[in-house]
C-alpha cells in the first residue's frame, strides 16, 4: 500500500450522520506524503501532451497547483458560482440534496488545450462531470481526471470512464 494513505484522516459522521469524511488536511500537512502523491500523479500524466491543469475549488486547488508547478503548466481554477471576476460560463449539477453551480473563466482554456482535471476525492462524480462539461464547452479536450481518493461504492469513477475519459485515483476507501 502507498504510505500516503495513512496520512489521510477519517472523521465519522461529518458533515452529517453516516458520512465518513476523508480529511486530506493531515495529508497536506505531511511533506513526505505529499511528495509521494505529487510524484505518483506527475509520473502518470507527464508526456501525455497536457497543456493545462484545472483544479476544482477548493481542495483541488492545492494538489492542482503543485501538479501544474511540477509539470510547468498553467493552472486554471474551477470555482463555485459568483467567485470568478471576469467573464464566465457555468454548469449546474446535482448534489445529494439540491443543486450547485460551478464556473470557469471563458478565456481560461480554448480549442488548442489538453486539460487534466484535479480534485482531492471522487464520490458520485457530479462535480467532476460538471467540470468536464465546462472545459468541453470552451472547445478544449479533457485528457483525464486525477483524484487522491476514490469512493468506488458511489460510482463516480465509472460515470467518467463511461464518458470515455481516463481516471487516475491514487487510493480508495469503502463506504460513503
Ligand atoms: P461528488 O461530486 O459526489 O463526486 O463529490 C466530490 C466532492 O465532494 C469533492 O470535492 C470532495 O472533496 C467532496 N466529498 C464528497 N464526499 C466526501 C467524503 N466522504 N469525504 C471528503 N470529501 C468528500
Amino acid at each position: 500500500m502507498n504510505k500516503f494513505k495513512n496520512a489521510i484522516r477519517t472523521i465519522p459522521d461529518f458533515p452529517i450522520q453516516g458520512i465518513m469524511f476523508r480529511d486530506v488536511t493531515t495529508l497536506y500537512s505531511n511533506p513526505e506524503a505529499m511528495k509521494e502523491v505529487t510524484n505518483l500523479t506527475c509520473d502518470y500524466w507527464k508526456n501525455r501532451g497536457l497543456t493545462s491543469i484545472a483544479g476544482i475549488e477548493a481542495r483541488g486547488f492545492i494538489t492542482g497547483s503543485i501538479i501544474a508547478d511540477q509539470l510547468s503548466l498553467p493552472f486554471v481554477p474551477i470555482r463555485k458560482k459568483g467567485k470568478l471576476p471576469h467573464k464566465t460560463i457555468s454548469q449546474d449539477y446535482e448534489l445529494e440534496y439540491g443543486k450547485a453551480t460551478i464556473e470557469i473563466h471563458s478565456d481560461a482554456v480554448n480549442k488548442s488545450d489538453n486539460v487534466l482535471v484535479v480534485d482531492d476525492l471522487i464520490a458520485t462524480g457530479g462535480t467532476a462531470l460538471a467540470s468536464i462539461e465546462l472545459i468541453k464547452k470552451l472547445g478544449a479536450k479533457v485528457i483525464g481526471c486525477t483524484f487522491i481518493i476514490d469512493l468506488p461504492e458511489l460510482g463516480g469513477r465509472k460515470k467518467i470512464e463511461d464518458n470515455g475519459i481516463e481516471v487516475q485515483a491514487l487510493c480508495s476507501f469503502e463506504g460513503h
